[in-house]
Formats: C-alpha cells, structure tokens, sequence
C-alpha cells in the first residue's frame, strides 16, 4: 500500500480499496468464482494475487444466479447517453438508447457510472493525456469517454491524475506484433531511439519496471520510437528465446520481472520481421549509414553517432549515459534491423475525482448527491506512472464497484 500512496493518490480512496481487497475476494468466491491462492513463489508484485482464470463464464453465473433471480434488471446493448438530475442537481436518472435507436428513461435513487474511461476517443485522449499517439488493438474502443462526460455535465470534476494505461512491449499499427511473440523482444533491453536516431534512456525501464517508468520513458518521445536489433540477436532469440540470448549472463534478473514471458523461444520471429520490413515498418541495413537513410531519420548523423557511441559504451561494459546494467549492454552488428514501435495502450486510468465512498465530487469539492464512480474512469486512486504492480487495475475496478454499488445502494434506500 505504501507504494501506491504516491504523487497526488487520494490516500483514504487508496486505503479503502485495500482494505475492501480481501473481502472482495471472499466474496467473488462466494458468489461462484475460483480463485487460486497466492502462490508460494511470487514475485514481489505477484505476492497478494489470487488467480481467477479467464473468460466470462464466471461473469455469466454472477448474472444468472444472482442478479437476475435477486430482481436486477440488465439492459444490454444499450447505451447510457445523459443523467438526469432534480433541481438541486441529485442524480435521479439516466437517458439511454437502444440498438434500434429506440431512447430509454431510467429514473432511479442513484447512478453508478462505471463506463470504463477514454481509450476509444481520440478527442479525450488529446484534451486529458495531451497525446492520441497511441495503439490501441481495438479492444476498448468501446469505452468511448460517455461517462467522463455525462458526469462532467453533470457538473463534476476531473481529477489531476488521468493518464493512458501503457504496455511496454512493442506494438505497431500496421504490423500485428501484440498477438505475436514479436512484441516481447522489448524484454531484451536492447538498444532504443527516438524518432531523430538519438538514444533517450536506460532501456533497462523496459524490463525492470515496465509499465511505469519504462512506459513512461517512451511516451516522453511522442509515443513512437525506434528498437533495434542485430541479424545475430535475431537468430539467437528465435532458437533460444530472450533469456537463453542472456545465456545466464543475468542470473534470474528477466525472472524476477514481467520479462518472465519472453524466456521462451520466438520460433517465427525472422518471419515477422521480414512481414515488417516488406511493410514498411522495420529496416535491415548492412550499415549504420543505411539503415538510417532506410529508416529517414532527419538527420543520418545522429543516428551514425548515437549507434558508434552505443557499441563503445557496450564494448567498455559502462553505461555513462543512461545507467543501464552492463549484461545489458550488448554490441549491435551489422545486419541491424530497426522496428517502428508505438505504445500499446489497454485504457485509460483516470477521470472524474472521487472521494473514498466512490461520489463523484462536484466542481466546489463536494460530492454530487447520487452519483458513483466505479472502475478506471473515476480518479484518485491511480498516479501516473503506472504502479506495475500485478493486476492493480481489475482490483480497482472490482473493489471500487462493490464499494459505490454499497453507498448508491446505501444513499438511494435512505431517501
Ligand atoms: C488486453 C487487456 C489486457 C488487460 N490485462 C490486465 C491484467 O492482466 N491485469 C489487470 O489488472 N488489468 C488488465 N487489463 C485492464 C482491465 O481489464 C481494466 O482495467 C478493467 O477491465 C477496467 O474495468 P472498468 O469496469 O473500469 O471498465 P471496463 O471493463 O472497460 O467496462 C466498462 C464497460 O462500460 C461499457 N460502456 C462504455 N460506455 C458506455 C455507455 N455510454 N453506456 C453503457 N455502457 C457503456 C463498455 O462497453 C464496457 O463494457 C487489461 C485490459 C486489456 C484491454
């Protein structure tokens, strides 16, 4: 807890989260989930997880045994467009439309939004992360911003800490490297530049902590960068995966991190490169000369440069310029390839400010009567980075959902 009590973190909505973090799992496995304890040989950041396996079955049995049965009445395909509020400005209903376009009035005692954030609006990505450059797989394109803005007329605010949740690893618009092994070789902490040729940090980030200041690093160069890697390195990682590269060089450095996924061959790696280059999102060159006027780097020089200082640093085994831990620090020969990367993003985290009991807080500080924020559109919880901390993101989601559905439930049945 005391990590995640950072930077501008709201500390009581940061403690009640935990605190309600065991119960939530109590009640999950009540209510029909399998949850695994935490396993004997957690990492650090593994070390309070419990693993509820994938897919939607045990959503569906919440659904069907509980909600349903119990009276709730689930409205799909329908989309939540306005709130509406009474004349002292309480939330007491919501307008919606149906599929058919058919509009839908649910008056109510009290709303809970939980829309999950931004990530599908380019518009809110520009005005509250200040960038669209990201790569989103079009897996939250859904989450369109709704009910950031539904409460904002409402006559919420927003909270100071709203950012894109970031992956790390690479990722590219035209080329599909997250559904292919391809997107692990950030793990091998090779050699990163920017969109002039020039290195820019301790790529060591990307392995160590990566969705935080490894992620945070990148975004810093605009999103897009450039990852570079030997045809030698290439050959070794396709046989023998990132870490037997590292040939024991690094102890158990990749497996005490998120690296821990890339120790296993990437058998069709030469395959997604050529797929790449033949694409137009990665370079071969037989010389440093070449791959930089393949690639357009404004200026080749710097790029020449930035390569020649890189070897000699990787050569002397020191690296004076961004720190990064000497097995690391490995020559790149010719053939070099260089890989357009831009950030995957999963979401967004961050929006409207809430206070512990989840209400969203009105534009004077104090709490609109009758509206709850839940899940990754409410702020004060996260701060950027990211934590890199295992599965953070579902336990607020979960826990901040039991706790607004609690107080909604608590507000609505006391008016
Ligand atoms: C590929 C991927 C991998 C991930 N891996 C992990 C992981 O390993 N660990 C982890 O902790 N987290 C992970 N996450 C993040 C985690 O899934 C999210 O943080 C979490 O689902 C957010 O929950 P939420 O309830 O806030 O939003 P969501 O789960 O996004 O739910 C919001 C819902 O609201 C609906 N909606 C949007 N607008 C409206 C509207 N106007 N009216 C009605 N409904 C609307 C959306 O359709 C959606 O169903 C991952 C995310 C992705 C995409």
């Amino acid at each position: 807890m005391r990590r995640l009590r950072v930077g501008r973190a709201n500390n009581l909505l940061v403690r009640a989260i935990a605190e309600d973090s065991g119960p939530m799992v109590d009640w999950l496995v009540a209510h029909g989930f399998h949850a695994d304890p935490p396993r004997p040989d957690a990492r650090e950041d593994e070390a309070f997880m419990c693993d509820f396996g994938r897919g939607q079955e045990k959503f569906q049995r919440l659904y069907d045994d509980y909600l349903v049965p119990g009276g709730a009445r689930v409205m799909t395909e329908t989309r939540a467009l306005e709130l509406r509020q009474d004349e002292r400005g309480a939330v007491i209903g919501v307008e919606a439309q149906r599929q058919d376009g058919t509009r839908v009035h649910v008056a109510c005692g009290a709303v809970v939004v939980a829309a999950g954030g931004f990530s599908g609006s380019s518009a809110l990505l520009r005005r509250l992360c200040h960038s669209d450059s990201f790569y989103d797989r079009g897996l939250t394109t859904q989450c369109s911003g709704e009910g950031v803005l539904m409460c904002e007329r409402a006559g919420a605010q927003l909270g100071p800490e709203i950012m894109p949740h970031m992956q790390e690893y690479l990722a590219n618009p035209v080329c599909n490297f997250t559904d292919n092994l391809i997107k692990y070789l950030s793990y091998a902490g090779f050699l990163t530049v920017n969109r002039e040729g020039k290195r820019f940090m301790n790529e060591c980030l990307n392995v160590e902590d990566a969705m935080g200041s490894g992620c945070a690093s990148l975004r810093v160069q605009g999103g897009a960068y450039y990852y570079l890697i030997s045809q030698d390195q290439v050959d070794a990682i396709r046989e023998r995966g990132v870490g037997g590269y590292f040939d024991g060089r690094l102890g158990d450095y990749l497996s005490k991190s998120v690296a821990s996924r890339a120790l296993v061959p990437i058998p069709n790696l030469q395959e997604s490169l050529d797929e790449a280059v033949a694409r137009g999102q990665a370079w071969r060159g037989e010389s440093a000369e070449e791959l930089a006027a393949l690639v357009g780097f404004p200026d080749p020089a710097v790029f020449v440069a930035t390569l020649a200082r890189y070897n000699e640093l990787c050569h002397r085994g020191v690296d004076e310029d961004f720190g990064k831990i000497s097995p690391l620090m490995n020559e790149h020969a010719m053939p070099l390839y260089a890989i357009r990367s831009v950030i995957p993003i999963m979401g967004t985290l961050g929006g409207v400010r809430v206070n512990e009991r989840l209400e969203a807080l009105g534009r004077d500080g104090a709490p609109i009567p009758g509206l709850y924020v839940a899940g990754q559109e409410g702020s004060g919880f996260y701060t950027y980075p990211y934590y890199s901390t295992r599965c953070i993101t579902t336990t607020y989601a979960y826990c901040s959902g039991r706790i607004a559905g609690k107080n909604a439930a608590g507000y609505a049945t006391s008016r």
